[in-house]
């Protein structure tokens, strides 16, 4: 069993109950692909990151895999089909990261729309000269607004829930609808166009799939208020990035919020970084101590299920007949 990032001891411990593991050594560097498909090569079970692509050519090495376990509620860095094909089970972390992710999302719409990072630069590059003024770091409200999920699932529920604290509206747009949650929450479903439209801060929580991918660039943009705010904690390419970059620099939008990129880590040349009206986190929505640590708990017992002969509880491809199970 290779796992491809240094963990928490608990996690390690557990592991080592089931089965003899392999950590990567680099300190908190993502493993060098060379050193991967080596490992893969005799391994039954890996437990693997985001930074790690999982596709044909690991698979194909990795002749022994039972499970890939992923570090992650999003996989879109695993090649599931070909994973199911070989009846390799994949399995992720949902549920867990939720709550932690819906904070940071919700402090990334408070900050950037308050302008509390400029406000912290402001005081630090010693350029507070008036004691107040009325025009001083003069942001929009998150109370009475109207806040635009996309994506109603775990995370955009969560955002629902406390933007409900907070005295605002909520809308989404969801190809499930959730009549139910409708009801119960006081949420009302808007088609994407219209959403866009309406909403005074718009929270994108979708994963990363074909159907996804660029969802918000230039026409959708272009739909948004001036004064309304992006958000995104879900995957960065669910953005054109050069067109939020556009819409930022124009102010066809009046700022955003963002925690994942097109590349990661970004480029240093990557001209988002130059703008005041963005406040950007390096993919850190799910980073606290709880929720990492119960997420490699997470990410260790699928492997564990698997290894007992089990269907593991997160399997995202549970449909398979696992050709290891008896
Ligand atoms: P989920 O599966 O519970 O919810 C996703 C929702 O998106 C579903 O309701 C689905 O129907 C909806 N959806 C799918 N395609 C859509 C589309 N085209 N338009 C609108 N909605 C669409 O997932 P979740 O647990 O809420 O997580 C969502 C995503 O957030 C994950 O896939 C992951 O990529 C990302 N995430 C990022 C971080 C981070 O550290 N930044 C942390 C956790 C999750």
């Amino acid at each position: 069993m290779y796992v491809t990032r240094q963990l928490f001891k608990s996690t390690i411990d557990l592991l080592e109950k089931y089965c003899s593991i392999e950590v990567f050594e680099g300190d908190d560097d993502p493993i060098p692909r060379e050193i991967l498909l080596k490992k893969i090569k005799d391994v039954d079970g890996l437990l693997c990151l985001i930074t790690e692509k999982i596709d044909k050519e690991v698979f194909d090495i990795g002749e022994k895999l039972k499970v890939v376990s992923n570090y992650a509620v999003g996989f879109n860095n695993i090649d599931v089909d070909e994973a199911s094909k070989r009846g390799i089970y994949v399995t992720n972390t949902p549920g867990i990261l939720t709550e932690t992710t819906a904070d940071c999302a919700f402090a990334l719409m408070m900050a950037v729309s308050r302008r509390i990072v400029e406000g912290d630069k402001n005081i630090r590059a010693k350029q507070w000269v008036h004691a107040w003024g009325p025009r001083m770091f003069i942001g929009y409200d998150i109370h009475g607004k109207t806040l635009g999920i996309i994506g109603l699932g775990r995370i955009g529920i969560a955002m629902a829930k406390r933007a409900r604290g907070f005295d605002m509206n909520v809308i989404y747009y969801d190809p499930i609808r959730r009549i139910d949650l409708e009801k119960e929450q006081d949420i009302i479903f808007k088609p994407l166009n219209d959403l866009l439209g309406l909403a005074d801060f718009v929270s994108i929580h979708v994963p990363l799939t074909n159907e996804t991918h660029h969802l918000i660039g230039e026409n959708q943009f272009k739909k948004m208020k001036k004064t309304a705010y992006l958000v995104n904690t879900s995957r960065g390419p669910v953005v054109d990035e050069k067109e939020l970059y556009n819409a930022l620099k124009m102010k066809t939008i009046a700022g955003a919020g963002i925690d994942v990129f097109e590349t990661e880590p970004i480029d240093l040349m990557n001209p988002l970084i130059e703008l005041d009206n963005i406040i950007m986190t390096p993919h850190i929505a799910s980073a606290s101590i709880d929720t990492r640590t119960a997420m490699a708990m997470m990410a260790a017992s699928n492997i564990v299920a698997v290894l007992e002969g089990k269907v593991p509880l997160n399997a995202v491809n549970p449909e398979i007949k696992n050709i290891f199970i008896k």
